[in-house]
């Protein structure tokens, strides 16, 4: 059943408030407002205080969330956001603190970026950072704008950023935002870039290549050390996008792997809450030579004192206003310190022993791996073979799976995997929870092999009901008309 708008609720005369008499005498309007400027109804529900709560308690128990169930969404590491980042996130100190406010009366704040900093200078194996990006994409186009400032300083003209054909979206967009121009480089067929590929596209014009890894099919590239040892020799920049850090925290530093940059995402990895829309931040971590080309201010040590700089120099540059998303940083620093450095490795293996579980316990001959290789955090299976016996596509399993209370995996990405979907079931699940998931996804494919009709209805449980996906992304009601 719809649930009606708050609108619907409202009665002529009912109130959520109760304010003491006015002794004030009351002023007509038109006496100080040009007519043509008073609106003479305003529209606003007329309401109960309980009216109100049981509207909004309503909608927010539709919501999908980690509370409810799973939120295998690949790509997105979706754990469990501990209460006690929340909690502590908003100390007053913190919440109420004024971005303007002077560095001798923030003291506190700029202790947690710093030390902050330094533990991801260390997970990652960089020597120098900026917290300011606001999102992993952020992150990106932050990290490219420093490789273009770094050639620029240089006086080297290259143009061409390499991207695997199975990059996230965000990769190609940074890139040409950056003013790089993508050349997508084609993985085998195991899912993963070789050498010889990277080689038949290497020049002077290549100023970097950009790989998330583990990759969009959970697998540590094999070659990468290969890969970015001729990428050095060319002169060009090993990038990664750390999105899918959560598999190697405490196992494998990208600086160690020999890349130059990575971004992190605080919102995936480091368990602060994500979607929505919500703040994010992106920080990136690289290697020395790279540092002054990371924009301003920055957050450094000099003479025992924790200060932000900014150089001044005619080629320095801003990506935000002040210093990022504050809250973000004190829900990771609150996860790692709480964690610790055995905790976080315990992290790690934890979610790729998770993902490995999950893909083994989902045997299906309808749903197949996306690569023969062990995947790490996350896996990919192909419902090609589902398809082409039933008709039934990855999107109808993932309507299904609405119906058994799961967040529907991501689908349709890796783009080189055709009725892809993308599971990342993170540490945070239990056996149980798996177990259940598996059998969830056993159950729709019977059902797909016997009664496809069924499924394709789905979901019939959730508040919202199979849309029109094209209708719904270009004709998007989003205005409540009375009487409609
Ligand atoms: C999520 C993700 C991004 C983008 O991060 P946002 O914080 O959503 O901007 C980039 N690359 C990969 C592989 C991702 O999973």
């Amino acid at each position: 059943m719809r649930t009606p708008v708050i609108f619907e609720r409202s009665r002529k005369g009912r109130k959520a408030y109760s304010l003491p008499y006015s002794d004030i005498p009351e002023y007509k309007l038109s006496d100080y407002l040009n007519e043509s400027l008073i609106r003479d109804e305003i529209e606003l529900p007329e309401v109960s205080e309980l009216d109100i709560l049981r509207h909004y308690s309503e909608l927010a128990s539709r919501n999908f969330s980690i509370e409810k169930n799973m939120y295998p969404l690949g790509s997105c590491t979706m754990k469990y956001n501990p209460r006690i980042n929340e909690k502590l996130s908003r100390l007053k100190g913190f919440q109420e603190l004024h971005p303007l406010t002077p560095p001798e009366l923030s003291k506190g704040a700029l202790q947690l970026m710093y030390e902050l900093q330094e533990m991801l200078k260390e997970i990652t194996g960089m020597d120098s950072a900026t917290l300011i990006p606001a999102a992993g994409a952020h992150g990106e186009f932050t990290g490219l704008l420093a490789i273009r400032s770094y050639f620029k300083a240089k006086a080297e003209n290259r143009d061409i950023v390499l991207i695997p054909d199975s990059a996230h979206g965000t990769n190609p967009a940074s890139v040409r935002m950056a003013g790089f121009t993508p050349v997508t480089i084609k993985s085998n067929s195991d899912g993963f870039i070789t050498a010889d590929e990277i080689r038949k596209h290497l020049s002077f014009r290549v100023a970097a290549f950009m790989v998330t890894n583990p990759n969009t099919l959970g697998v540590f590239e094999p070659e990468i050390a290969e890969i970015i040892e001729i990428l050095h020799e060319n002169g060009s920049i090993a990038y990664m996008d750390g999105a899918n850090m959560n598999a190697l925290i405490g196992i494998s530093r990208p600086g160690d792997i020999g890349f130059d940059i990575v971004q992190l995402n605080l919102h995936k990895t480091f368990s602060a809450p994500h979607g929505g829309g919500g703040p994010g931040s992106g920080p990136v971590l690289a290697k020395k030579y790279l540092e002054d080309h990371l924009p301003d201010p920055k957050l450094i040590l000099e003479n025992g004192t924790i200060k932000l700089q900014s150089s001044g120099e005619s080629d320095s540059y801003r990506i935000k206003l002040f210093y990022g998303n504050f809250s973000v940083m004190v829900k990771a620093y609150v996860y790692l310190l709480m964690l610790g450095k055995e905790g976080l490795e315990k992290t790690s293996k934890m979610a790729v022993l998770n993902a490995n579980y999950l893909k083994k316990i989902i045997k299906s001959e309808y749903l197949v791996s996306a690569t023969d290789l062990t995947p790490m955090h996350e896996f990919v299976l192909s419902a090609e073979p589902l398809k082409k016996k039933t008709g039934i596509r990855a999107l109808d399993i993932a309507k299904g799976l609405l119906d058994r209370g799961f967040h529907a995996p991501t689908m349709y990405f890796p783009l080189i995997v055709s009725e892809a979907l993308m599971i990342e079931p993170t540490e945070t699940e239990s056996k149980e929870t798996l177990d259940k998931f598996a059998e969830a996804v056993r159950e729709i494919t019977e059902i797909a092999l016997n009664n496809p009709e069924d499924l394709r209805k789905a979901p019939e449980k959730s508040s919202c009901r199979r849309v029109d996906e094209a209708r719904a992304a270009r004709e998007p009601v989003l205005k409540w008309q009375r009487g409609r």
